[in-house]
């Protein structure tokens, strides 16, 4: 089932904030995240879906069908949320089989449903276990269980590795990927983990304080963000204030660099992106945008090390990586470059 947020604002009661004007469809069985800062209204937005409130304008549709107004258990979505919420008094498979049970699926039905989910997630073997005897990943484990149970048409998933280790967080999202796809569930996944988000993936949705900035593919929010904010969400990156001064030139104070300024004009204030694998190191003189400087900090991770490198007359570092950190010179390629709006303060 396709699920679509048209035109979608909330405000909470009292609250100054919520969602404002967001816009997002997932196609059927896609893989949408949504991803953003604390506060910005990632959960907002699965709570709308969900049906947990109420009082927003707008349209939100699952499978083409309106659903305002149709109560949380008759939008058959399957939620998984960050505090593994089982319910403690019930065993592991009674804990799967919950929402079967309150769509009236009888006993045994339920229970070989719960035991085939359980098989699916690799904790058969502790079915009759308490949640409170379990990891955290393996509550995690039963949590999706039990949200897939009900074969939901949409899966919302509110950060749901967030509480677990960096270890079992990265065996977790692969197997949340393949039972997603083995489902065919369209799926909402929110993070604050880069990394979560754009490996996870079909595409992914970046809020900032409660407006959607960019809905794309995890590729092209890296190479072509729609604005610095979203730079930073996807990826390190330096950006610098600059000025174009012509077509296809920019003004960075310490340098005049060639860039594709796109449909931005001369004289317009603007912002550069320099990641920090885009930066050459020592390349041959009379390269194009070649900068001479110092060279600052290295910090090695094994595979590249990450420098700063201080081009003459800047007032800050730009951020590289690479085998081996440039000494005297660094260029900045210009198909590597973008130029994006200039901050908004
Ligand atoms: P996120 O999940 O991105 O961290 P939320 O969607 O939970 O953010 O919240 C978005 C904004 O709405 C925040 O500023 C938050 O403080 C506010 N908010 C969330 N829940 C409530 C609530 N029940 N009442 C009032 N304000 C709320
Ligand atoms: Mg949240």
């Amino acid at each position: 089932m396709s699920l679509t947020l048209e035109n979608v604002s909330f405000r909470y009661p009292g609250a100054a904030q919520g969602l404002d004007d967001v816009s997002v469809q997932a196609r059927q069985g896609e893989l949408l995240a949504v991803m953003g800062r604390s506060g910005s209204g990632k959960s907002t937005v699965l709570r709308l879906v969900a049906g947990l409130l109420d009082g927003y304008h707008g349209r939100i549709a699952i499978g083409g069908e309106d659903v305002a107004g149709v109560p949380v258990w008759r939008r058959h979505v399957g939620m998984v949320f960050q505090q593994y919420a089982l319910f403690p008094h019930l065993s592991v498979a009674e804990n799967v089989a919950y929402g079967l049970r309150m769509r009236g699926v009888k006993t045994a039905e339920r229970e070989r449903a719960a035991l085939d989910m359980l098989d699916r997630v690799g904790l058969a073997d502790l079915a009759a276990r308490r949640p409170m005897s379990l990891s955290g990943g393996q509550q995690q484990r039963v949590a999706l269980a039990r949200a897939l149970a009900v074969s939901p048409r949409v899966l919302l998933l509110d950060e749901p590795l967030a509480a677990l280790d960096a270890g079992i967080r990265q065996q977790l999202r692969d197997e949340i990927r393949t039972l997603q796809q083995a489902s065919g569930a369209t799926t909402l996944i929110v993070t604050h983990d880069r990394d979560e988000a754009l490996s996870l993936a079909d595409r992914v949705a970046v809020i900032d304080n409660g407006r959607l900035l960019q809905i794309d593919t995890p590729q092209r929010l890296y190479d072509a963000p729609a604005c610095a904010t979203v730079a930073g969400f996807t990826g390190l990156s330096t950006v610098l204030p600059a000025r174009v001064t012509r077509l296809g030139m920019v003004d960075v104070g310490f340098a005049e660099l060639h860039a594709d300024t796109g449909a931005w004009r001369p004289g317009c204030a603007v912002s550069l992106l320099v990641r920090p694998e885009h930066i050459q190191c020592d390349p041959p003189v009379g390269t194009v945008n070649r900068l001479d400087g110092r060279p600052g900090a290295v910090r090695f991770f094994g595979a590249s090390c990450r420098f700063d490198f201080l081009p003459d007359g800047a007032a800050t570092p730009l951020l590289g990586e690479s085998r081996t950190p440039a000494t005297l010179a660094i260029a900045l390629a210009p198909e590597h470059l973008r130029v994006l709006p200039p901050p908004v303060n």
